[in-house]
């Protein structure tokens, strides 16, 4: 069932104990919502875990307390709530942080993903906000939590990095008024740009080397797709690095609707992400394959080889380009 955001605030406001968690290999939207949260929330004197299954980039290390971003270790207590963040199903995350929140007398869900599965007791889901973030900070507005320079960071790089710097198509005018808000409250666009662009790890350049020498297009020019391998990653020493930008290199080539970043992630595991400027609904194509995410930002995860996944997706891509 879905709730208003008010109920949300009033469940975490009665908590005393939160424990939160967000999807596998997260992003900036992911680490910002919940770090901002978990600021807010400490302030209002609660206990507060955070737990994510992958390290969290270096990219985000200037936001406060992501050192408390801890792995998946069982909550042996009881009574406490867990907090999911910007994850349309429980199967965004392995079954190793399942269990360690299994304990959970309360499940609240927070997101913004088309065909979220409405996993919680509690679920707020607004596929009209450019990002979690944006819900939280209408959350602690309604929770009258004080937005500080620390929670104003935290959820201004949750904005930046899911409308891509302001400029996809789900950046709407409350996006921008909530981006002001966060500046009024002492957010920094110096700290933001320095660390989120312009601190790019060597790895990140060497990858993006890689993948570019893979680069294909088909022969219409709509479909455009890079590869890396495990090896590559590994040469790279960027086994559990996935920057955000690559993928989008596909889709800046004139022509090109759909883009594409097969990466092999593990032996015989593949992660997909699919990128289209507007006219073809890639979240839909994203869960032929088991996956999901937005219209215009997708993803999937496939068996197999990485030669064996992208000739299954091309030939699916193609056809509907
Ligand atoms: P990415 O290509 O990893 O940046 O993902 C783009 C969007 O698709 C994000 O909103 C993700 O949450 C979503 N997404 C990525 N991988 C998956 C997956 N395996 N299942 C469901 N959604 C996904």
């Amino acid at each position: 069932m879905m709730n208003q955001l008010e109920d949300i605030a009033s469940q975490l406001l009665q908590q005393q104990d939160l424990v939160l968690v967000g999807h596998a290999i997260p992003d900036g939207d992911c680490i910002g919502s919940m770090l901002g949260l978990a600021c807010a929330l400490r302030a209002l004197g609660k206990r507060v875990e955070m737990m994510l299954e992958n390290p969290v980039p270096v990219i985000y290390h200037y936001l406060p307390s992501w050192k408390d971003i801890k792995a998946p270790q069982k909550v042996e207590r009881g009574g406490f709530a867990a907090v999911w963040l910007d994850c349309s199903d429980q199967c965004r995350v392995d079954q190793v942080v399942r269990e360690a929140l299994a304990g959970a007398q309360l499940v609240i869900n927070i997101d913004h993903h088309p065909g979220n599965s409405l996993f919680g007791d509690y679920n707020f889901v607004d596929t009209q906000a450019a990002a979690c973030a944006e819900i939280i900070y209408r959350l602690l507005n309604i929770m009258a939590v004080p937005i500080t320079a620390d929670i104003a960071n935290c959820l201004y790089a949750g904005l930046i990095m899911d409308t891509g710097r302001f400029l996809n198509s789900n950046t709407t005018s409350l996006t921008m008024q909530i981006g002001a808000e966060l500046l009024k409250s002492g957010a920094s666009v110096e700290l933001a740009r320095n660390n989120l662009f312009e601190s790019k790890p060597l790895k990140e350049v060497v990858l993006l080397k890689y993948a570019l020498q893979h680069l294909g297009l088909s022969e219409d020019g709509k479909v455009a797709w890079m590869c890396l391998s495990l090896d590559e990653a590994v040469q790279a020493d960027a086994r559990d690095y996935h920057p955000e930008g690559i993928i989008n290199y596909t889709r800046m080539i004139s022509g090109v609707e759909v883009g594409l970043l097969f990466r092999e992630v593990a032996p015989g595991q593949v992660k997909v992400g699919f990128r289209s400027r507007g006219r073809v609904d890639v979240a839909s194509l994203a869960r032929e394959f088991g996956g999901g995410g937005h219209r215009l930002a997708a993803g999937a995860s496939l068996k197999g080889s990485l030669e064996e996944a992208a000739a299954r997706i091309l030939a699916r891509v193609k056809d509907v380009c």
